[in-house]
């Protein structure tokens, strides 16, 4: 890749960053493609992010995706946002047009829906009752897709109930649950879907009793590091169909792609095993 005065810049912000897969993937795309732009990381101080944000009106990069702790920051720090963004509360990407304007989208919840299709592409996702486990900003994304695209029956499953019933409250068909060994959220649930951030495995097994499900159900884990997760591991012995969260980051990455750089990734790169290699060589 040449860089040259005309080269466009654009990239992910995140705090720690330097374990993102977002670069190696954009870049990828990039290259292949022909186009004159990099894409690159920031790791802004927390406290510096509005100002960091504002500095860069006007163009002086083409836009940024942004991730953990800064999706609710940016979404405020935004002068316009997208329904999705909105509904969510945070946003994971920033467009920063010429004129001065910042827009705020959010693309994880096609990111999840991308996920079921990729792995389970016979599920039917508004035809079961659906269990979230957390109520952290994933939860919420995904509480929203979900209710956009028809689910009657969204069950926010939480550790803090008081938490869960902060969603619940926002969306039509959502119910609220404290995270319990003895609680009936799961019964009948056809699909469930981890967004917490807490290392399932040895002790730790959320106390979900994966038995409860409907026969046949899916279980989906925001994480990918590593790729089968103790929550995925958890479920696969329980009989369950397993999603991995790794075409949830490619789910999110394509419509981030086009937005940044105006035209579709191309279908040469092979974007889940060039993840994969990459996960192998750092896990
Ligand atoms: P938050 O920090 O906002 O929320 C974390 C959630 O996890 C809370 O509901 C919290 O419960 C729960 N939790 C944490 N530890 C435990 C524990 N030991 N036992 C039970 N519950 C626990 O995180 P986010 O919502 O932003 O993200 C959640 C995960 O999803 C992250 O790991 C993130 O990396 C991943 N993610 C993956 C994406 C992808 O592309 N694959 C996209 C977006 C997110 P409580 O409220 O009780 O504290």
């Amino acid at each position: 890749m040449r860089i040259s005065g005309k080269t466009v810049v654009a990239g992910v912000a995140g705090r720690p960053i330097a374990h993102s897969l977002s670069p190696l993937l954009h870049n990828a795309w990039l290259e292949a493609a022909g186009i004159d732009a990099v894409y690159t990381a920031f790791s802004p101080p927390e406290t510096q992010f509005p100002a960091f944000i504002d500095g860069l009106r006007g163009g002086v990069i083409r836009g940024l995706n942004v991730t953990l702790p800064f999706k609710e920051a940016a979404l405020k720090a935004a002068d316009e946002a997208s329904l999705e963004a909105r509904t969510c509360g945070a946003a994971n990407l920033l467009i920063f047009h010429p004129e001065g304007r910042i827009e705020a989208r959010n693309t994880d919840g096609e990111g999840l829906l991308y996920a079921f299709t990729r792995q389970t592409p016979w599920l039917r996702l508004a035809k079961q009752p659906i269990a979230i486990i957390g109520a952290g900003g994933a939860a919420r994304g995904a509480v929203a897709i979900l209710h956009a695209v028809g689910v009657p029956d969204i069950r926010v499953v939480n550790r803090t109930l008081s938490k869960a019933q902060v969603i619940a409250d926002d969306f039509d068909g959502a119910s609220a649950w404290a995270l319990s060994a003895s609680t009936p959220a799961l019964d009948g649930v056809g699909v469930i879907i981890n967004a917490t951030s807490a290392e399932v495995g040895g002790e730790n097994d959320l106390g979900l009793r994966f038995a409860a499900l409907a026969r046949g159900a899916v279980a989906m884990d925001m994480l990918y590091r590593p790729l089968k997760t103790g929550f995925l591991a958890r479920a696969e012995a329980a009989g369950l169909h397993i999603v991995d969260g790794l075409d949830m980051l490619i789910g999110q990455a394509i419509p981030s792609f086009e937005a940044l750089f105006g035209r579709s990734p191309p279908s040469t790169i092979d974007a889940r095993a060039l993840l994969l290699a990459e996960l192998d060589r750092t896990t």
